[in-house]
């Protein structure tokens, strides 16, 4: 996975865990006013339930009242106990009720022997329960507004959202208004009261719209989610970083190892001991044939040993040459896809490309050619850095960097066009030479290396200038056999 598609991916999760967080603490949210919604509902049908039970039981106790002392009629006193009820009509047996409604219901109670309910008026809010009795009947007139315990009511009247009625025959009496608007969740709520001489049904609900979502607890997630990706992202970066530090340092090892300070000092501890060695031995010969007389032997066998030292001294010179004209890895080739060679150099590169806006293209083939692949990336390594001191030296505006790369002929083709200052027509001759630059503090051992990295693969590496202006360097390498 590259670093783009891991960042894609490390982006989506997170995008990922916000939405189905949000939508895990909103479904939350959404549990919690349904169930307070419901156990609200559940306590308003008690209370009146326990409301119209009591009516009952109002009627009833006015049946048993009858037989005691009728002077002071005991019933009118009932509505000052009593709020809700508002007024009781007695008929004896010589009465008759003022109304139809009241006597149709007084037939329909002792039918029934218990209360029975009329003249239920939701516009005045008013409704009448008949009991019938000998030798007396009753008939209570009963104020819904004043039915409902509101010291005991779950909710607060004016702002609670729920709107809560009581409904009888399709007909409505609203006791609290709730919130009308639209909402795109709606619950429900219906249950028929308690007490059958009053079938009245409590009829709840409840709106939920956008903004009663936790938008804040869902933000909170987001953020936090955020966070977290962006140290994630903090993290990768850091180790892409490392990673890259750690790939140029080696390849800085690499170079070093070919460098001049290396190579001397390397010399330096290969010649150092067979030169003591020789010094000693004349010193010594010479100090033998100083004798009086002269050790002939003893001083020839010492000069012997000189000269073997000295032999030693010259062979380590002969391997260090053959080591850098001719670096061993021909044996060790294997097939490797430049471009793949190529992006992993600029990777390495990345950020001195960005501090140079610099955007070298790259097309998506794959060549594949033999090479020794820690050999390739110096090489290319080596082209791409001395591109891209050549682009430092113009002004951002007219920096290009074209990379080629393409197969003809049994040969893998790389080429690295820069629009730098381009090579002056005295230095091109000399520029694979060792030693040679034209840079402060400059080797001139990159190019050098190269080339005979290029060749100890049975490749080639040239230089040359491009129209309008820069340097153009070609490495050529053999195709891998396709398989
Ligand atoms: P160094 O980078 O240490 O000078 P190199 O062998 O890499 O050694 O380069 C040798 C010389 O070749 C450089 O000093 C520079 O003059 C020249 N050179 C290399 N690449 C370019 C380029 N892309 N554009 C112009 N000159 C270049």
């Amino acid at each position: 996975m590259t670093p783009r598609h891991g960042r894609l991916a490390v982006l989506l999760t997170g995008v990922a865990v916000a939405a189905i967080g949000s939508f895990v603490l909103a479904r939350l949210e959404l549990g919690n006013l349904r169930s307070a919604f419901e156990t609200d509902a559940r306590i308003v049908h008690r209370l009146l339930s326990q409301r119209t039970a009591q009516h009952e039981a109002v009627m009833a106790m006015l049946t048993l009242l009858q037989s005691g002392n009728r002077a002071q009629k005991p019933e009118q006193r009932i509505p000052s106990v009593y709020p809700q009820i508002l007024a009781v009509q007695q008929r004896s047996d010589d009465e008759t009720w003022p109304d139809a409604a009241l006597r149709t219901a007084e037939e329909e109670s002792s039918r029934s022997r218990r209360a029975a309910m009329t003249g239920v008026n939701f516009a005045t809010g008013r409704y009448q329960l008949v009991q019938a009795a000998i030798p007396a009947s009753y008939a209570v007139q009963i104020d819904l507004r004043n039915m409902v315990p509101w010291e005991e009511w779950p909710m607060s009247r004016e702002t609670s959202p729920v709107r809560v009625m009581l409904e009888y025959k399709g007909e409505q009496f609203v006791l609290q208004p709730g919130h009308a608007g639209s909402g795109w969740w709606q619950f429900d709520f219906r249950k028929r009261l308690a007490a059958e001489s009053q079938p009245f049904d409590v009829v709840a609900m409840l709106k939920v719209g956008w903004t009663d979502l936790p938008w804040i607890k869902m933000l909170g997630w987001t953020l936090l989610t955020a966070a977290a990706l962006a140290a994630l992202l903090a993290l990768e970066r850091q180790r892409a970083e490392r990673r890259r530090a750690e790939e140029l340092l080696r390849l800085g090892q690499v170079a070093r190892l070919n460098t001049l300070g290396e190579l001397a000092a390397g010399i330096a501890h290969e010649l150092n001991q067979p030169l003591t060695a020789v010094l000693a031995n004349t010193q010594a010969a010479g100090r033998l044939l100083d004798d009086d007389p002269p050790e002939l032997g003893t001083a020839r066998a010492a000069m012997q040993r000189a000269a073997e030292q000295a032999r030693r001294a010259s062979d380590v010179v002969g391997r260090l040459r053959r080591v850098v004209e001719r670096p061993d890895i021909a044996g060790q080739l294997q097939p490797v896809s430049l471009e793949a060679a190529v992006r992993n150099a600029l990777y390495l590169l990345e950020p001195e490309l960005r501090r140079l806006e610099v955007k070298p293209e790259l097309g998506s083939t794959t060549t594949t050619i033999l090479a020794e692949p820690v050999a390739l990336e110096q090489i290319i390594h080596n082209l791409l850095s001395n591109a891209l001191q050549a682009l430092a030296q113009v002004p951002a505006g007219t920096r290009t960097l074209q990379i080629d790369v393409h197969a003809g002929a049994g040969k893998g083709e790389l080429t690295v066009r820069d629009s730098g200052p381009g090579i002056a027509a005295d230095v091109l001759p000399r520029l694979f030479e060792p030693f040679f630059t034209t840079r402060d503090g400059g080797l001139g051992l990159g190019l050098s290396l190269c080339e005979s990295l290029a060749v100890g693969m049975g490749g080639t590496l040239t230089a040359a200038n491009h129209a309008p202006r820069g340097a153009a360097f070609t490495l050529q390498l053999p195709l891998a056999p396709a398989a």
